[in-house]
């Protein structure tokens, strides 16, 4: 469930705001979303996938964690390298690696009943 934005690091771009499902997010005065419907989170992942500025933090569990202070320490959260680092790991941003280079899956040209690697045509 989403459960941190850094207000230090947003542009107010509003792409979390337009990408959510679930219309968690409201443009706040100063154009930093704001969690205006929490609970409504799905924990999809998207608005983090999405943030330029790795400005956001969704947390895997789908229930929101107690307000302690490890979720709410921005530097906590920095050093433990969570903040965008679903993004990060998906290989999305500038520089970054696409993660469907790195992904497994079957062969691409899987051998026919003869043991006869398929062409790969386009
Ligand atoms: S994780 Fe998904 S449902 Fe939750 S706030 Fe982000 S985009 Fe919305
Ligand atoms: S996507 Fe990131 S930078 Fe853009 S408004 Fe949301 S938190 Fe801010």
């Amino acid at each position: 469930m989403i459960e941190f934005i850094s207000a230090e690091r947003c542009i107010a771009c509003d792409k979390c705001i337009r990408v959510c499902p679930t219309n968690v997010f409201d443009r706040g005065e100063d154009g930093i979303p704001v969690l205006a419907r929490h609970t409504d989170c799905q924990t999809c992942f998207q608005c983090e996938a999405n943030c330029p500025a790795d400005a956001l933090y969704v947390a895997p569990q789908s229930y929101p964690l107690p307000d302690e202070p490890a979720v709410r320490d921005e530097d906590g959260l920095d050093r433990a390298g969570l903040l965008g680092s679903y993004r990060r790991r998906i290989g999305w941003g500038r520089g970054r690696t696409p993660g469907a280079r790195l992904a497994v899956g079957p062969p691409f040209n899987p051998p026919d009943a003869n043991g006869t690697a398929l062409p790969i045509t386009s």
